[in-house]
């Protein structure tokens, strides 16, 4: 997910494109805390727990040990200079560091203590201006950048981090460079601020019994309410989605949408156009026309023209699939509503779900009662190891940040070695980042000691187990954490030599390669029954014919949803391609009005809460639709020979997954596809016809 990718952490989102990440501005302030007394952990995968007061005070140590390192490169005579004690001690020093501060930055995601929470958020912004400053150090790009290779993965490695110094202005007089720093680090802290105000926000909604009238006892079991009765919405995905999707009264469903695209709007549209304008001055004294040029250079898309072109191009086959779905749709809402001659923004989800259930005889909730969570977790952790050749195994002496999380063991099937960790914290909780997310936290590499364990962790937000029922997923949940996984096999089966260079350090527009293929997995019909296990009796896998009903649905909808892909990418792309001042709601409610044929709810601020902008994905949100392409190749192959064929499976392994960034992207997916990947595989997904 995220980048800011200076640390590589990768955010993820649900359903394509929602929100993601957070940052908290308040400085962890080391004076007035007592740290307490570290737990010991020597036998834990990595520091899964803090106390208060511990986190400022490690990051401090933390920083000043790469400081102390990165010195003493700058420090070495150039004649006693080698690749080993230069841009190999850097990987090494950099890989320290982000080992180090990873788990601590996810602590202000998930752990259950405020005080904590606010501390690693607090690092987020430290983590920023550390990245942007060390890869500013002229004394340490000209120690790194004159040293030659002895070998390829050396060289790949050279030209990586060098790269980092150039994009960052090294090639910039001093005065220059200092003035990109200066702007720099003000983006860091806009970005912090603006996404800080998402965090705490507050936003809640009181509804009547009547007014959620539709929406299934399990949805309506996870509000609160108040002392008179009322329901207390938030604006959360569950909450959202549940609203959105069965409401049936449209003031409910318009208030709810309304809620969420108002979030914040005050203080986050100033934040961002102040953010868009720096950005372009950045990029204009980096050489580079547009914020847009700056970031794409050095992608697998090159510039910002061929991801214009790309994304123009899926405009009018998209907007015929999206069209035809509203002309089905319409006359549902017609039957309620005799004189309505449009759909409008809140009706969508709503009306989709009726179309689905009437036209193929199943509901959401019968289904979920075949997906018990630890039943999809078993099938799909047996999909990964018919795949890969891996054992996956729930490890129970386990030091983490809150009962509900789960850790699992990956080892090698042969031998029972030990290849990563993976965490899962999955249920809602109050403070708790409230999307879908992996966080790479220790990055694979290759040590005196051998190949060090990468470590990763899914956050997440199923419904808990509730009145005697088990946590039941829905398709849709079960495709997000497929998505996830795809994350997580393409960090934790890394094998990559570097730390900067494994696990899901891709180029940006690769990253969602992995995840946008596994999430098909799910609707492979012997992967859809193999996952499935009725709640009350696991044995009872779920009918064929309403699995096929379900897999057949699946198709309606996609109009809508790449379409609205389509239209977050080149809102993205507008706003991070002009010069000067840039109206984001303006813009934004434009190519809603064109992307979505309706216009956008009145008053809307969604650029307030579109945190992607503000989170590492300014000029990169076309990456989803960018890796589809890919993700899509890589499905059809696997089509051909089986989901679960142990050859193709081992085949990716080694292509692709293990790679992480020794090779570009395409080198990659040409290994693993025998030819360079094309478009076709894409329009195929989506029904466009050429
Ligand atoms: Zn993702």
């Amino acid at each position: 997910m995220i980048p800011i990718r200076s640390p590589g952490q990768l955010f993820t989102v649900v359903s394509l494109l929602l929100i993601l990440c957070a940052l908290v501005g308040t400085a962890g302030c080391l004076d007035n805390k007592e740290p307490q007394i570290p737990t010991t952990q020597t036998d834990q995968p990595m520091k899964a727990d803090y106390a208060p007061g511990e986190i400022p005070l490690l990051y401090a140590e933390t920083e000043d040990r790469a400081q102390v390192g990165f010195d003493a490169i700058a420090e070495i005579p150039r004649n006693d200079r080698t690749f080993d004690n230069t841009v190999l001690a850097f990987d090494t020093i950099i890989t320290d560091y982000t080992d180090a501060v990873y788990p601590m930055q996810l602590m202000g995601y998930v752990h259950p203590d405020s005080t904590v929470r606010e501390e690693g958020m607090a690092i987020e912004e430290a983590m920023s201006i550390f990245t942007t400053e060390t890869y500013a150090r002229r004394d340490l790009y000209d120690a790194l950048s004159d040293q030659i290779p002895r070998t390829a993965e050396e060289r790949r490695l050279r030209d990586v981090i060098v790269r980092k110094f150039e994009k960052q202005g090294l090639l910039l007089d001093d005065d220059r460079l200092e003035e990109v720093i200066r702007m720099k680090n003000r983006i860091a802290s806009l970005e912090t601020e603006y996404t800080a105000n998402l965090n705490s926000d507050t936003t809640t909604l009181l509804f009547s019994e009547e007014e959620l009238r539709g929406l299934p006892p399990s949805a309506l079991g996870g509000f609160t309410r108040t002392e008179t009765g009322a329901y207390i919405v938030t604006t959360s995905y569950p909450d959202y989605i549940a609203v959105m999707s069965y409401a049936e009264n449209s003031e409910t469903r318009k208030r709810m949408l309304f809620a969420d695209n108002t979030v914040q709007a005050e203080k986050n549209i100033p934040l961002l156009e102040e953010t868009i304008v720096i950005r372009q001055k950045v990029a204009h004294e980096l050489g580079y026309d547009t914020w847009a040029d700056y970031q794409i250079d050095g992608r697998m898309a090159g510039d910002a023209e061929s991801v214009m072109t790309f994304l123009n191009d899926l405009k009018d086959p998209l907007r015929e699939k999206r069209d035809a779905e509203y002309a089905t749709l319409l006359p549902i809402k017609q039957r309620i509503d005799p004189g309505a001659e449009s759909l409008d923004p809140w009706d969508i989800r709503y009306f989709t779900e009726i179309y689905k259930t009437e036209e193929y005889g199943y509901s959401k909730e019968e289904v979920k009662e075949y997906f018990p969570l630890d039943r999809v977790l078993d099938g799909m952790f047996g999909i990964c190891e018919s795949l890969y050749g891996i054992t996956v195994e729930e490890v129970d002496d386990k030091v983490v940040w809150h009962p509900d999380v789960r850790l699992f063991r990956i080892s090698d099937e042969t031998d029972g070695t030990t290849i990563a960790h993976l965490y899962l914290d999955l249920y809602p909780r109050e403070g708790k980042y409230n999307h879908f997310v992996i966080f790479g936290l220790v990055n694979g590499r290759l040590t005196e000691e051998g190949y060090a364990e990468p470590v990763a962790a899914i956050v997440g937000n199923f419904n808990p187990p509730q009145d005697g029922q088990p946590s039941l997923l829905t398709i849709e949940e079960i495709w997000t954490l497929f998505h996830e996984i795809g994350h997580a096999q393409h960090n934790l089966l890394t094998h990559a030599p570097y730390g900067t260079l494994s696990g899901f350090e891709v180029e940006w527009d690769f990253a969602e390669t992995p995840s946008q293929a596994f999430e098909e997995w799910i609707y492979d019909p012997a992967i859809m029954e193999s996952v499935s296990g009725h709640y009350t009796d696991p044995e009872q896998k779920i009918p064929p014919e309403l699995r096929d009903r379900v897999i057949a649905s699946e198709d309606f909808g996609k109009g809508y949803l790449f379409s609205s892909l389509l239209l977050n990418s080149l809102q993205d792309m507008i706003y991070h391609s002009g010069d000067g001042p840039v109206d984001t709601v303006r813009i934004y409610e434009e190519l809603h009005e064109e992307l979505r044929g309706i216009p956008a709810i009145e008053g809307t601020q969604q650029p307030a809460s579109f945190s992607h902008l503000m989170g590492g994905y300014d000029a990169g949100v076309y990456s989803y639709l960018w890796s589809k392409v890919y993700a899509m190749n890589i499905v059809d192959r696997f089509a051909e020979d089986g989901m679960t064929n142990r050859t193709t499976g081992m085949t990716y392994r080694r292509t692709v997954l293990e790679r992480g960034n020794m090779a570009d992207g395409m080198v990659l997916l040409t290994d693993f596809l025998g030819e360079e990947p094309g478009i076709e595989p894409l329009y195929r997904f989506l029904g466009i016809e050429q």
